[in-house]
C-alpha cells in the first residue's frame, strides 16, 4: 500500500488525552485538573448577551481585547502577549517555530506527554532527563544537551511540585536557546516565573484560562514574552487562532481576578484537607502547588484502584507510564467530591 504520510507521523504514537465524559454521567470528574467551580458570573453574562453580529465577523486576528485585559491584570504590556486556540496551541506555536530535524528538544521527566509528542511532529529528537526521586530539577544535564528548546512545566505535572525560580534562572543564563515554562497550574502556586520574562531575551512563560479560571471549554491560552521573540511565533500561528466568543469570555474573566482568587483559596485549603485525609488512609502524597495530588497508595494495586473507583464512579488519572505506575493523580474537586472519595476510598482500602 501506498505510505501517504511522512514516516515521523508514521511512526508517532497519538497523543492520548484524558478521558472525556458525557456531563451529563453522574460521575465525579477528578482526572483532567478541571477546576470544580463555574466560571465567574461575568463571564456567564457576557455569554448571555453575546451579539450575533460578531459571530458573523472574523475576530480580530490578535485578540486585541484579550491581550488589553490580559496586560492589565498581569502587568506586562500588551505587545509582550499571544494569545492561542489553549495553551496546546503556543506549545504547537513554539515548536513549530524552534524545532526541526537535527535540533534537540529537551526537558525533565516525568512531565506533560504532550512535549513529546510535539516534538516528534517537528521530527526533531527528544531528550529526555529523569527528574531525581524527590523531583530536584536536573539542572547540569539540561544545561549540557543545550535543546533548541528547553520546555519545563513549573508547577509541573504530574509531580505537582514547583521548580525553584533561581533554578530557572540559571537555567535561562545558561542555554543559548528557548526557555519556555509551562506556567498552566500558576495559579495555584506561591511564585512565578514572569521576572524571568523580563531578565531574559530566550525565556517566554505559557500561561492558560483552563484550570484557574475554570474555561478548558473555550480553549484559550495566553503566553509572556519579548516583541521580538513574538514576532516569531505570529508568523506560524493560525490567522483566526482565537474565535470571538474565548476572546470576549477571557476578557470577562480576566476582569474578574477577585472571584477567581476566592476558587483558587476554596481549592488550596481542600488541597490541604485531601492531602492530610490520604495520608492519614496510607497513601504517600507529594506536595503540591496545583489542583491536583500525586498519590502512591501502600498497599493496594494503583491501577486496580483507579479501576475500582470508576466502578464506583469516580474518575482519577493512571498514567501506565515509568515512575507513575504505581501513582495516581488526583484533581482537587469541591469538598463534597472531596469527602466522597475519601469515604469511598475507605470502604475499597480497609
Ligand atoms: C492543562 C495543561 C496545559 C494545556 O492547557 P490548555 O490551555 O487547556 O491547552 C498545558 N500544560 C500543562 C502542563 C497542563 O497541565
Amino acid at each position: 500500500m501506498t505510505n501517504y504520510f511522512r514516516s515521523n507521523i508514521d511512526l508517532m504514537p497519538a497523543y492520548t488525552p484524558s478521558e472525556q465524559i458525557e456531563p451529563s454521567a453522574k460521575i465525579i470528574k477528578l482526572n483532567s485538573n478541571e477546576n470544580p467551580y463555574p466560571p465567574s458570573p461575568t463571564v456567564m453574562e457576557v455569554l448571555r448577551n453575546f451579539d450575533g453580529e460578531l459571530l458573523r465577523r472574523y475576530p480580530n486576528a490578535f485578540a486585541q481585547e484579550f491581550r488589553q485585559a490580559a496586560s492589565q491584570a498581569l502587568g506586562v504590556p500588551v505587545d509582550w502577549i499571544i494569545t492561542g486556540n489553549g495553551s496546546d496551541e503556543l506549545l504547537s506555536v513554539v515548536m513549530r517555530v524552534c524545532a526541526e530535524p537535527g535540533r534537540k528538544v529537551v526537558y525533565p521527566v516525568p512531565t506533560y506527554v504532550l512535549y513529546r509528542t510535539l516534538t516528534q511532529m517537528q521530527a526533531a529528537e527528544s531528550v529526555e532527563i529523569p527528574y531525581s526521586e524527590d523531583y530536584r530539577l536536573p539542572l547540569e544535564e539540561l544545561i549540557a544537551v543545550n535543546g533548541s528548546v528547553t520546555f519545563i512545566a513549573s508547577p509541573n505535572s504530574p509531580s505537582g511540585h514547583m521548580v525553584p525560580i533561581d533554578d530557572l534562572r540559571k537555567l535561562a543564563t545558561h542555554l543559548s536557546g528557548i526557555l519556555a515554562i509551562d506556567e498552566a497550574y500558576v495559579d495555584f502556586a506561591e511564585e512565578n516565573a514572569l521576572d524571568l520574562t523580563q531578565e531574559f531575551e530566550n525565556v517566554i512563560s505559557l500561561r492558560t484560562l483552563s484550570k484557574g479560571y475554570s474555561l478548558a471549554g473555550v480553549r484559550l491560552g495566553f503566553a509572556i514574552t519579548n516583541p521580538k521573540l513574538l514576532s516569531a511565533l505570529y508568523k506560524v500561528k493560525d490567522s483566526y487562532n482565537v474565535d470571538a466568543i474565548a476572546c470576549a469570555v477571557g476578557v470577562a474573566a480576566m476582569n474578574d481576578q477577585a472571584y477567581k482568587n476566592a476558587c483558587i483559596e476554596k481549592i488550596k485549603a481542600s488541597r490541604t484537607k485531601l492531602a492530610i485525609e490520604l495520608k492519614q488512609l496510607g497513601f504517600r502524597v507529594w506536595d503540591s502547588q496545583t489542583n491536583f495530588l500525586l498519590v502512591q497508595p501502600r498497599e493496594v494495586n494503583a491501577e486496580e484502584l483507579f479501576q475500582r473507583l470508576k466502578e464506583r464512579k469516580i474518575l482519577v488519572r493512571y498514567f501506565q507510564q515509568p515512575r507513575l505506575d504505581d501513582k495516581l493523580r488526583i484533581t482537587i474537586g469541591t469538598n463534597e467530591q472531596n469527602q466522597f472519595l475519601v469515604q469511598t476510598l475507605v470502604s475499597l482500602i480497609k
